[in-house]
């Protein structure tokens, strides 16, 4: 089931944190959680309102909390707070609400607010597992069409969630530089692989989505049941070599050209926060099977899906020397995911498999059913063949070292103040 709307979505409600009202990413109805560390300080949780940080720890420390939360609140990972009870989240969201709205709290909570621009992100869980999705079906075929011209979707794809477990250490936050990584790749004119530098190297668009509470090992997630296993969600950049992964990828799948490095956003926006913002999931074309039923929820599909936007900004080194702005290469929305979120987690637990507080799920590249919305280059630039040409004159096919990505994300509906999601960014460095 998804959240309820209640009174901390209020587009009336204002914060007396002055920069949060009309903040693009941060106003009081959102109330995303992050790890943050001051100037020289230690770890510590944090809520983003506007441009300060107010330190969970310290309110904590201070009586503000309600007594459910108090010591997740006080841990240098979200995991335990990630775990809570619904119930609990929901009181704790109240109460953070109603502290950082009342101007009564002001004197008692505004000493413990911190400039985020002072501050450190770091990963907002530890990590213990880490899967990859591929619920872009436009993504799906667009690739699939290159890698396989005949046979873009396989016929498995309809039926099954597709993903492949990744690797959770080389999960970074955002702001960590990624290195161009080294592999095996085979251009089609060459006869042998060499090891070298990837020349294809792209980001992937994508949601990351955190685990709350888990599943034992041996059990399952029914459907009904598991948008109550959803923290939240970040942006997340899946990196990609694609001449590694078309050399490596049969039969068992990604590999060394993904395990590299993967970017995730420090905000983890609450699934509390989104509760305005979900849609019907859409209905799938004429002819395709209904999910079976284990995957089937009406609630699910009729609220399942998220009304987002997600753009991609880069920022090259010319243009970073030159004081120029991130240019924009695709704006497009979430809801061309053949999936829902709760179908993700509900096929990965469906063997018993166990999901853990803190583990993250990527939904795969979102990609818009039209170029303007294409979520990796691979797309953009068709393999590579039609460059995107720059607004200063340069070109990319693939990326190049001292390149920056940019992911944004921002959730808009009538009646309700938009939030977003906060930055998810990493500069390409080059290889060693
Ligand atoms: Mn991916």
């Amino acid at each position: 089931m998804r959240r309820p709307v209640d009174e901390t979505h209020d587009p009336a409600r204002t914060s007396w944190v002055a920069s949060a009202n009309g903040h693009r990413d941060f106003p009081v109805q959102n109330l995303p959680y992050g790890i943050f560390s001051p100037a020289g300080e230690a770890a510590r949780a944090g809520v983003a309102i506007g441009d300060a940080i107010l330190d969970l720890r310290a309110c904590a420390a201070a009586g503000l909390l309600p007594a459910t939360a108090r010591e997740a609140c006080r841990d240098d990972t979200l995991n335990v707070l990630m775990a809570l009870a619904t119930a609990d989240r929901a009181t704790l969201r109240q109460r953070l609400s109603t502290i950082l709205s009342d101007p009564a709290m002001e004197g008692m909570a505004a000493p413990l607010l911190h400039d985020s621009a002072a501050c450190a992100m770091h990963l907002p869980a530890r990590i213990g597992d880490y899967t990859d999705f591929y619920v872009g079906i436009h993504h799906a075929n667009n690739v699939g069409r290159q890698f396989r011209p005949d046979n873009p979707l396989l016929p498995n794809y309809k039926y099954v969630p597709i993903g492949y477990h990744g690797r959770a250490s080389s999960v970074r936050v955002s702001g960590e530089p990624a290195v161009r990584p080294r592999g095996q790749r085979k251009p089609p004119e060459a006869g042998a692989p060499r090891f070298e530098a990837t020349q294809r190297l792209d980001y992937e668009l994508e949601l990351g989505v955190w685990i709350g509470e888990g599943n034992a090992l041996g059990t399952s997630i029914a459907i009904g049941d598991a948008e109550r296993h959803i923290a939240g969600l970040s942006l997340f950049n899946d990196w990609s070599a694609r001449d590694f992964q078309a050399w490596e990828y049969q039969p068992l799948g990604p590999f060394l050209a993904k395990n590299f490095h993967s970017t995730v956003s420090p905000w983890v926006v609450t699934t509390e926060a989104l509760a305005p913002f979900r849609v019907a999931q859409p209905s799938r074309p004429e002819g395709d099977p209904a999910p079976l039923p284990y995957l089937w929820d009406a609630d699910d599909q009729a609220h399942g899906a998220l009304d987002l936007t997600l753009e991609v900004f880069l920022l090259t080194a010319a243009m970073r020397a030159a004081g120029a702005a991130p240019v924009r290469l695709s704006r497009g929305p979430a809801t061309s995911m053949y999936w829902t979120l709760a179908q993700i987690v509900t096929h990965h637990a469906s063997n018993g498999c166990n999901l853990n507080p803190g583990d993250l799920l990527g939904t795969g590249t979102i990609s818009a059913a039209t170029r303007e919305g294409f979520g990796s280059l691979l797309e953009l630039t068709t393999g590579g063949r039609d460059p995107v040409a720059l607004p200063n004159g340069e070109q990319r096919g693939f990326l190049e070292d001292g390149d920056e990505i940019i992911l944004r994300a921002s959730a808009d509906a009538d009646g309700f103040v938009p939030i977003g999601f906060g930055e998810c960014r990493a500069i390409i460095l080059p290889a060693r």
